[in-house]
């Protein structure tokens, strides 16, 4: 049986154009797992929608950081995307389906409910005024 463990972690600015950035780098890091090409845009659409998340609610300067680590313990995949920005007041209902503090925005508020139906398990912690933490895992090749 195959075991492997690797970590990476990596900052950005909070720029839309790092989106891109964050999907191709957690695609590219797990590689070794060989994920199916489905599976592989799962964990993209997954971090594009936190990563996403973090720089457009998480933070009004885009000089400010974001996170991104990524854990491969054997044939699974931890993510997590993290922001020091305004954090959210009710974790509960920002991840309802529909919901959004955005509208203007045509923001749709399926963000979360992507992570959701696309990784195995999705997890946040969020303390207003310093920041939100998004967990996620899924396991490759089940
Ligand atoms: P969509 O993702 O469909 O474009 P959305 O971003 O509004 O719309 P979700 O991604 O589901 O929808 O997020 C729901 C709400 O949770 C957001 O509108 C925002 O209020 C809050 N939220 C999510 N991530 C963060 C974050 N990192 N910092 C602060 N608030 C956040
Ligand atoms: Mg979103």
């Amino acid at each position: 049986m195959m075991q492997s463990k690797n970590e990476m972690k990596v900052c950005f600015d909070a720029r839309s154009v790092n989106e891109g950035f964050a999907r191709v780098a957690v695609a590219a890091f797990i590689a070794e797992l060989n994920p199916t090409l489905d599976e592989v845009a799962d964990v993209k659409t997954a971090v594009s929608e936190a990563v996403t998340n973090a720089i457009i609610h998480g933070y009004d300067d885009p000089n400010e950081q974001v996170q991104l680590i990524c854990k491969i313990e054997e044939n699974r995949v931890e993510i997590q995307v993290i922001d020091t920005g305004k954090g959210i007041p009710d974790v509960g209902k920002a991840m309802e389906p529909f919901y959004t503090t955005k509208p203007e925005l045509e923001r749709s508020g399926m963000g979360f409910a992507f992570m959701e139906a696309f990784m195995d398990e999705v997890r946040v912690k969020s303390v207003v005024g310093e920041g939100t933490c998004v967990w996620m895992c899924k396991k490759i090749g089940v």
